[in-house]
């Protein structure tokens, strides 16, 4: 099956073309400044049209194009169900209109992290697993669930997908979900910088010199010996291995599978969670297995084919 795939970011959209397994080709979109989803969908639509004109196929070539989005989705109708300060106008567009009108394709939009778990179960480091979860370190946390070969979604549409919203402090940092205190709002990309400068020490530490802390440069000065960088660092990768224990007791997976931008420094975080969940995850049938992503920021590409060919109630949608 060839089918059109677009990963909507924050800064920026992945569009790309696809066939079963395989990304045939991919671009992405600047989208800095652009707050309004209609803007995002035509300039997605733009490139892809330019995508198969340069290898000159047509739209009908295509089965159907998948959408990942980063906020809650409810795939089964085509819709954002709620936004968290990212295309804040998404709720009232109807994607699979869209996808008709604008492409001339069936389209299926799910969140942007339950599309990755499909692309990394489908072609990538889940590929041989039925009952999995992905975390995604980077920016903010994603935390999702697949069990039984299918994705959790739930009543809602919001179960398994927000493991980066589990409790981890209960008196700790406010969240930008409302919640207080989640994996997070604790160790998150975009929770780091206030983390770091409100830690003890911090006038003295090398990262006070920075204008902007991030997790290469907290790792960074760590490794050279920087006390606030390695309290913070440990913390950190304390608080992903108490996310990862409190997933896989909600969820009873065989592997979970960490990806994201942090993952820069596996070589520190894998063993780290690992150790930790043998240690604290109660798993009387054996020990899951923590494996690193293995399609980058490409996995939500490869998670369109089975989006689109998953039956909804008792229909494939691309039948
Ligand atoms: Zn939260």
């Amino acid at each position: 099956m060839k089918a059109l795939a677009v990963d909507i970011g924050g800064t920026h959209a992945n569009c790309g073309l696809v066939e079963n397994d395989r990304v045939l080709v991919h671009e992405s979109v600047d989208l800095a400044g652009t707050t309004n989803i209609r803007t995002v969908l035509s300039r997605v639509a733009e490139v892809l049209r330019r995508l198969v004109n340069q290898r000159s196929l047509s739209f009908h070539d295509f089965q159907g194009i998948a959408v990942g989005f980063p906020g809650l989705v409810d795939s089964r109708i085509g819709r954002v169900v709620s936004t968290n300060k990212k295309y804040d106008d998404a709720p009232e567009v109807d994607f699979t209109v869209w996808g008709r009108d604008a492409l001339g394709l069936p389209l299926r939009i799910e969140n942007d992290a339950r599309l990755a778990l499909l692309g990394e179960s489908y072609g990538g480091a889940a590929r041989s697993f039925s009952d999995v979860v992905m975390m995604t370190l980077g920016t903010g946390i994603g935390g999702v669930a697949m069990i039984e070969g299918r994705l959790l979604r739930g009543k809602h549409a919001q179960a398994g997908c927000l493991g980066g919203h589990f409790p981890a402090v209960f008196n700790g940092r406010p969240c930008t979900c409302g919640a207080i205190g989640c994996a997070e709002a604790e160790a998150s990309g975009w929770a780091l910088p206030g983390i770091v400068q409100e830690f003890p020490g911090f006038a003295e530490s090398s990262l006070s010199k920075l204008s902007h802390v991030d997790f290469r440069q907290l790792f960074e000065a760590a490794v050279n010996g920087d006390k606030v960088a390695q309290a913070v660092r440990d913390r950190c990768l304390n608080i992903w291995a108490v996310d990862a224990v409190g997933l896989i007791h909600a969820y009873d997976p065989e592997v979970i599978v960490i990806g994201g931008g942090v993952m820069e420094s596996a070589n520190i975080i894998l063993p780290y969670v690992e150790s930790y969940v043998h240690k604290y995850a109660w798993t009387p049938w054996g020990k899951v297995q923590i494996r690193p992503a293995e399609l980058a920021n490409n996995a939500a590409l490869v998670g369109a084919v089975p989006l689109l060919s998953e039956t909804i109630g008792h229909t494939a949608l691309t039948s």
